[in-house]
This record gives C-alpha cells, sequence and structure tokens, in this order.
C-alpha cells in the first residue's frame, strides 16, 4: 500500500526541515509557510483525524498540545501569541490524509478563517 507523505516524512524517506522529535511525534517546518512561523506537528500513528482516535490516541494528541506548547515558547511566540489549526476531511481544508497540527505565529492572524 502506498504510504502517505506524512508516513514517508516520518520514516525519512522525504526530507523535512524538523524542528522537534521524540517517540509520539515530529514536528517539521510547512513547506508551504503561511505565516513566518508555520510548523506541523504530525503524531507518529497514521490516522486520518480526530474521528479516528482510540484512548490512546487522545493520549498522542494532549501530547501533541505539549510539544506546541515548547515550541511555542522555544519560537518565542508565547509573548504575542500564536495559533493551532487542525483541519478536519473536505469542508476543513485537509490535503494530507495523516492527522496533524499546524502552529502558527510570528504576525497577527487573521478571524475567522475564510
Ligand atoms: P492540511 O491542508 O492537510 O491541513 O495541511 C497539509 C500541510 O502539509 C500543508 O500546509 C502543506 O503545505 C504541507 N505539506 C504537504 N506536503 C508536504 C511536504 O512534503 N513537506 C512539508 N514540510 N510540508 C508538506
Ligand atoms: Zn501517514
Amino acid at each position: 500500500m502506498d504510504q502517505c507523505v506524512f508516513c514517508k516524512i516520518i520514516k525519512g524517506e522525504i526530507p523535512s526541515s524538523k524542528v522537534y522529535e521524540d517517540e509520539k511525534v515530529v514536528a517539521f517546518n510547512d513547506i508551504n509557510p503561511e505565516a513566518p512561523v508555520h510548523v506541523l506537528i504530525v503524531p507518529k500513528i497514521h490516522v486520518q483525524s480526530i474521528l479516528e482516535l482510540d484512548e490512546a490516541g487522545y493520549n498522542i494528541i494532549a501530547h501533541v498540545f505539549k510539544v506546541a506548547s515548547n515550541i511555542a515558547k522555544n519560537l518565542k511566540l508565547d509573548e504575542k501569541g500564536f495559533r493551532i489549526v487542525n483541519n478536519i476531511g473536505e469542508d476543513g481544508g485537509q490535503t494530507v490524509p495523516h492527522i496533524h497540527f499546524h502552529l502558527l505565529g510570528g504576525r497577527s492572524l487573521q478571524w475567522p478563517p475564510g
């Protein structure tokens, strides 16, 4: 079966600019940044979205938010703020079918999203 692009990045088969990695998640810079800081935080399990998580999966998502907080502090985004985005499915604008969280910052972000 063909692997998704994020599984290939997790396995090192596609290069990425990593900012953090542990046994549960990897975080790397988005190839097409929408803000001065645009990091993707990606659980290492291949699950399409929050709709498919079991209890262990929800614990990994809690870990994602801990990692996001640490990355935001390291990149000095904690003073002015930032945004964490999780797109789900077609209407949510999800283009990669492997659960991931966008950490966006470094500029004033608009609301509501388009
Ligand atoms: P989504 O639209 O699914 O929420 O977000 C997918 C994100 O993955 C997009 O922001 C896109 O730029 C990013 N992306 C897609 N392919 C690659 C890749 O090969 N490398 C990196 N670093 N980012 C990617
Ligand atoms: Zn995958």
